[in-house]
């Protein structure tokens, strides 16, 4: 079969973790238990996770002239994304997410460092990879102008879209309007949609919730497509590897019922494993786990 053609217009980060006994009061200095440095961003998130289950991913982003930078852009090779529209800024920091875990509790900071510099321009430079792709794939951690302008080409061009609205910010009905499918989570929902809305957008949602799985509505009638009980251990980047995978199966032209059963199976692997893209897993792994 024809590897579906997906492209990710999104951020990309290093996640730096710290693990530590307590968090350290004001001014004080606390020896910790281990630090760990993970890729991630929902952008470069969901982009591992379609490509590993087979699709064929471009990037559109930034990232910073530092380390991290450098590190990030081997990983993007490393998962075969082609990172076509992958700008590394001069000057920038890579964004980074500084991660303080504790048990029962974590503190973040996300520093959107060159995410936050991915332009309409930027984005109008891939208009050619953006229209000959089979599905266009957005989260919100990039300006908002990049995004619409990104949905704005893939609509005229006939291309399907997600967008999974995270981190939750009020859409323009102009935005909405030429998404495709809308793949929040139970709290990002109250955010975006307001309640009059919900039925203009209803054909749209793909409502994800956790261990009961994603609902989503057939003539107005919602259909709730189980989660696959498992032990989680680690339900970072549930959601994107949910969304990864569901661009891949409706990219290759599946039911939304099926991609859904598919994107759950896949995401159920991945909460059992740490790190957001170190449980990701391949197509054949999701194959056999279904069975
Ligand atoms: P987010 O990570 O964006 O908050 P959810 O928590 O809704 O999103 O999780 C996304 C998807 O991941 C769910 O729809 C489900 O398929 C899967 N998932 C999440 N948590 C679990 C779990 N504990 N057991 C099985 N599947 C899970």
């Amino acid at each position: 079969m024809k590897k579906p053609k997906i492209t990710v217009i999104g951020s990309i980060n290093m996640d730096l973790t710290t693990t530590t006994e307590r968090i350290p009061a004001q001014g004080e200095t606390l020896h910790g238990l281990s630090f760990a440095t993970y890729p991630g961003g929902k952008g470069f998130n969901q982009a591992v996770a379609a490509a590993r289950a087979g699709a064929e991913v471009s990037m559109v982003g930034a990232i910073g002239d530092d380390s991290f930078g450098q590190e990030l852009s081997q990983m993007l090779m490393e998962e075969k994304i082609n990172p076509v529209g992958v700008r590394s800024i001069k000057g920038l920091a890579t964004g980074t997410a500084t991660i303080l875990l504790t048990e029962g509790d974590n503190r973040i900071i996300v520093v959107p460092g060159a995410n936050g510099k991915v332009s309409a321009e930027q984005v109008e430079a891939q208009k050619e990879t953006i229209a000959e792709s089979d599905m266009v794939l957005l989260q919100l951690e990039i300006p908002l102008k990049a995004v619409e302008k990104a949905a704005e080409i893939a609509y005229e061009a006939g291309v399907p879209i997600i967008l999974n609205p995270a981190p939750a910010q009020p859409l323009s009905n102009q935005l909405l309007e030429k998404i495709t499918y809308l793949t929040p989570n139970e709290t990002e929902i109250s955010e975006i949609v307001s309640d009059e809305n919900i039925h203009r957008l209803q054909d749209k949602l793909i409502i994800t919730k956790g261990e009961q799985g994603v609902v989503f509505y057939q003539d107005g009638h919602p259909v709730n497509i189980p989660a696959y009980p498992v032990e989680a251990l680690d339900t970072t980047g549930a959601g994107d590897t949910f969304c990864g995978l569901l661009s891949a199966r409706l990219a290759q032209g599946d039911s939304l019922r099926n991609a859904c059963n598919y994107a759950n199976a896949g995401a159920a692997l991945s909460v059992m494993k740490p790190g957001a893209q170190g449980g990701m897993p391949a197509d054949s792994d999701v194959i056999q786990f279904m069975r």
